[in-house]
């Protein structure tokens, strides 16, 4: 398969990866973070989205991106913001740009807090149980 690095490729000093109460490993803010901001870039390979997904299928691995209907961004080994867990109520949301994929916050975040996105249409089994734990849970991911 053919891949490329993605481009455009941030560091993000302004976060750090550790264990979560939401699951597994989360994406936690060093510094207070303004919102409205962009926060940085996921970083990754691109690869080819369908293979991508069946792969999922399989390993239940959900650190991936779907870019279009023939890309997709493979984050298993790319950067803290791979790392986002999801949340019923985010703090956070992601721009797709071209192949790139962003990072804003939607409000302003303390030092300290877990940064959480809303999965929504990722491409994972339906059904996993959600432990977000705010009074908006939809309690299905
Ligand atoms: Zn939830």
């Amino acid at each position: 398969m053919t891949s490329v690095r993605s481009p455009g490729l941030l560091e993000t000093p302004s976060v750090s990866v550790r264990k979560s109460p939401v699951h597994g490993l989360g994406v936690f803010a060093l510094k207070p973070l303004p919102g409205r901001r962009k926060i940085g870039e996921v970083g990754g390979r691109i690869v080819d989205a369908r293979r991508a997904l069946r792969e999922i299928a399989r390993s239940r691995r959900i650190y991936f991106v779907q870019l279009d209907e023939r890309h997709g961004l493979d984050c298993s080994r790319g950067n803290a913001l791979g790392r986002l867990n999801h949340s019923c109520r985010p703090n956070c949301y992601l721009r797709i740009v071209r192949h790139r994929v962003e990072v804003y916050s939607l409000r302003p975040i303390r030092r300290g807090e877990e940064l959480v996105i809303d999965y929504g249409q990722t491409p994972h089994r339906k059904g996993m149980k959600c432990l977000c734990g705010s009074k908006d849970c939809k309690d299905i991911i």
